[in-house]
C-alpha cells in the first residue's frame, strides 16, 4: 500500500545547497551500504526507510554493489520505492555509484565508459527508476583516462538517466582533475563523496578547499565510524552489531583504548544534551564545506537517535577544544 507520509514531514529537517549547485540535500542523509541487503528483515528496512522520509531525509545514497551483496540494496529500494514511495519520487534525490567490482570479467569495476554506463542501466533496472538524481564514479581508476570516466558521467546526464555528477574517493588533484573534465563536457561536479568521522579526518588536509574552489558540495560518509562513535559497543559487542558480524570491522576494533576514547567523547557529549552519536554528526557537519553527513542505520530507533543532530547547537570553541585530542586516526 502507498505510503500515507506524514504532512509535517519538512518542518524539521533542515537543507543546503550542494556547492554552488541548486540542489538542496538534507543535512543528514541515508545510505543502504550495510542493513539492506535480503539477510535483514524487509519490514524494518521498509520502516527505517518510511521513517526517514516522514522526517524529511529527501536524500537516500545507494551504490551498484551494496547489500553487501551486490545489487541487494538497490532491490530492496526499489521494492519500497514500488510499494510505498513511488508518488513521492519527485520529493527524493537517489544516488548510485559504479566503480567497485559487480560482475565478472573486465568490464564489471573500476572507470570506463563501457562498464559505468553498463553498471548504470543494470542498477536503474534494479530500482524500477527511470533515472538517478546522482551518478557516481565509486572510486578513481588508475589506468583509465579521467576524461573517459568523467565523460561517461557527463553521458549519463545528457541522457537524462541521471541528473547530476559525483566522484567519491578521490583524492584533491583527482578531485580538480574530474572537475575540469565534466566542465569541459559541460556538466559540473555536484558533489564529493568522501569517508570523515572524528577517526578520519584525511579530508582536513587538502580536500575542502578544493571542493570549495571548484563549487563541488561534500556528503560525507562513515560520519559515526561504522558505529564506533555511538554507545553501541560501550557496555559490550552486541551479536547483531557490525563489528560482531565482522565483514567490515571486529570486534578487535573495539580495543581498551578505543573504549577509554569512547567513553571520554560520550562524557562530552552527555555535557551538552547529546548522544556520542549526535556528537559526532555535530562535529562533521561544523565545516561550511560540508553538505550532508551520510549514515547508515539499522533500526529505527538508531535513526531517530541521528537525525536529532540536523537541529543541534553548534560546537562552542571550548566543546571543539576538549574533542580535538580525542579526535585522532
Ligand atoms: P555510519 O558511520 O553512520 O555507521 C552506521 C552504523 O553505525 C549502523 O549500521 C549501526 O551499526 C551504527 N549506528 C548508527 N547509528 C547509531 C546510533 N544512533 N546508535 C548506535 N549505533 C548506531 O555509516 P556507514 O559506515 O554505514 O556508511 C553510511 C553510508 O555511507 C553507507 O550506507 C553508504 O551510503 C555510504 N558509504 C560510502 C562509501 C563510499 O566508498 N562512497 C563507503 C562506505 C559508506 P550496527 O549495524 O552495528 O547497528
Amino acid at each position: 500500500m502507498t505510503h500515507l507520509a506524514a504532512d509535517d514531514r519538512y518542518d524539521r529537517m533542515p537543507y543546503e545547497r550542494s556547492g554552488r549547485s541548486g540542489l538542496l540535500l538534507p543535512r543528514i542523509s541515508l545510505g543502504l551500504w550495510n542493513n539492506f541487503g535480503s539477510d535483514r528483515p524487509r519490514q524494518t528496512q521498509r520502516e527505517i526507510l518510511l521513517r526517514a522520509f516522514d522526517l524529511g531525509v529527501t536524500h537516500i545514497d545507494l551504490a551498484n554493489n551494496y547489500g553487501p551483496d551486490g545489487g541487494d540494496a538497490e532491490r530492496t529500494f526499489g521494492a519500497v520505492l514500488a510499494s510505498d514511495l513511488r508518488p513521492y519520487r519527485d520529493e527524493l534525490v537517489v544516488s548510485t555509484k559504479a566503480g567497485y567490482r559487480m560482475w565478472p570479467g573486465p568490464y564489471g569495476e573500476w572507470g570506463s565508459r563501457k562498464g559505468m554506463l553498463a553498471s548504470l542501466d543494470q542498477s536503474l533496472g534494479r530500482m524500477g527508476l527511470d533515472y538517478v538524481d546522482i551518478f557516481y564514479s565509486h572510486r578513481p581508476d588508475p589506468s583509465t583516462p579521467i576524461e573517459e570516466t568523467m565523460g561517461a558521467l557527463a553521458s549519463a546526464v545528457r541522457a537524462g538517466k541521471a541528473l547530476y555528477a559525483g566522484v567519491s574517493n578521490y583524492d584533491p588533484e583527482q578531485t580538480r582533475a574530474a572537475a575540469a573534465a565534466l566542465a569541459a563536457d559541460g556538466v559540473p561536479l555536484l558533489i564529493h563523496q568522501p569517508r570523515y568521522n572524528m577517526f578520519d579526518r584525511e579530508i582536513e588536509r587538502g580536500l575542502l578547499p578544493v571542493l570549495a574552489q571548484v563549487g563541488a558540495g561534500a556528503i560525507v560518509y562513515s560520519p559515526l565510524a561504522q558505529g564506533l562513535l555511538t554507545d553501541r559497543y560501550l557496555a559490550g559487542v552486541p551479536s547483531d552489531s557490525r563489528a560482531a558480524i565482522g565483514r567490515w570491522m571486529t570486534e578487535r576494533n573495539i580495543s581498551p583504548e578505543y573504549l577509554e576514547t569512547a567513553r571520554a567523547l560520550n562524557e562530552i557529549a552527555r555535557g551538552r544534551g547529546q548522544t556520542l552519536a549526535q556528537l559526532a554528526l555535530t562535529w562533521v557537519l561544523r565545516h561550511p564545506e560540508v553538505t550532508s553527513a551520510l549514515i547508515g542505520a539499522s533500526s529505527v530507533a538508531q535513526l531517530e537517535d541521528n537525525l536529532r543532530a540536523a537541529t543541534a547547537a553548534p560546537l562552542t570553541a571550548d566543546e571543539l577544544a576538549a574533542i580535538e585530542p580525542l579526535a585522532r586516526e
